[in-house]
Formats: C-alpha cells, structure tokens, sequence
C-alpha cells in the first residue's frame, strides 16, 4: 500500500468510528428523554480528589423485578430484599481499585414511579477513599448482583474532566478521570 493510500484509508476509518458514535450519542439521548430502557441503567459518578458521589438510576424491573406498585407482602418482601442488595453491595458494582481503601456509604435509595406502568430505583451512594482516586482503574460488578441490570451507562466526572463508556455485562474498566 502506498502511504497516500494508506493515509487515505486512515483518514476513512477515523471519518466513519465518528459517524458511529454520533449515532449511538443520539440513541442515549432518545432513550432518556423517552421512557427507560429494561436493562440499562445509568450510573453517574463525581470524584474530587478522596471523595465521591455515585448516583445510579436503573428501571425497577432489573433491579427488583418488577414495576407495579408494591401491594402484596409477597412484593413488598422482594422490594426491601432487592433496595437492602442495592443499599449492601454497591462497592461490588463500582469497585475502586482496593488500595485506594475507599468506604461506601449509601444516602439515599426511592423507588420513583413514572407513571402508572413504570417504576425506577434511585439510589445516592457517599464514597470516602484514604488515598486521591485520579489516575486509578474503576471496574464494575452491576449484572453479577442484578442480572436484569445488562448495560450500564457509566460518566465518570472529575474536577476538570469527564470520561463515560457502556459498560455491558460488567466488562471493562474506566481510568478516574482528573
Ligand atoms: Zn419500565
């Protein structure tokens, strides 16, 4: 291949992964304008230096199981059990890098009706580390604890920078951005 083919090829390839991801910017914007997706939740995540906030929101079909109103004590039992997994296990769904020694606090979990045939969970989550968090790796665990949880769309946002990723099925890790 000569080198203006190739740079020609370069330039085709950079052109069309933009195209792409425009799109896929367009679809996430649709869908949270529009009614949630079942199986996507969104997680956003503000770090200064030690500290965090982690805010998640996900349909309560994949996190409880379902999304009519909690009547029976048969629902009732499985809502408390699933909102005390969620309350229990978030440092098992944003897991920072464990040298970093960061504790988890859970502020706040509703379940928040959106309309008369969907529900979300809402959950506000304090993190306090004993080391700075920029620069280290973030995995995630979401669909090892809720396996109705099957993507989760990920922004992580630091003082000055932002970075955010799908994460699906648990794979992958994000860099803390500074
Ligand atoms: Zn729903």
């Amino acid at each position: 291949m000569t080198a203006r083919r190739y740079a020609l090829a370069v330039i085709c390839c950079v052109v069309c992964n933009v195209g792409l991801s425009w799109a896929e910017a367009g679809t996430t914007k649709r869908h949270q304008q529009g009614a949630h997706v079942h199986g996507a939740a969104a997680v956003n995540i503000a770090i200064d230096d030690r500290t965090a906030i982690i805010e998640l929101i996900a349909p309560a079909d994949s996190v409880v199981g379902f999304e009519h109103q909690a009547k029976s004590a048969a629902d009732q039992t499985r809502q408390a059990k699933a909102l005390d997994l969620l309350r229990n296990n978030m440092d098992r769904m944003v897991v920072f890098n464990a040298t970093l020694g960061c504790r988890f606090a859970p502020t706040k979990i509703d379940v928040v009706r959106q309309g008369e045939e969907h529900a979300e969970v809402h959950g506000t989550f304090a993190v306090s580390c004993q080391s700075p968090m920029a620069g280290s790796k973030v995995r995630f665990g979401f669909t090892r604890t809720f396996p109705g949880i099957e993507t989760v769309n990920v922004q992580l946002v630091g003082v000055t920078q932002q970075v955010g990723a799908s994460v699906k099925r648990d794979k992958g890790e994000l860099e803390v951005p500074r």
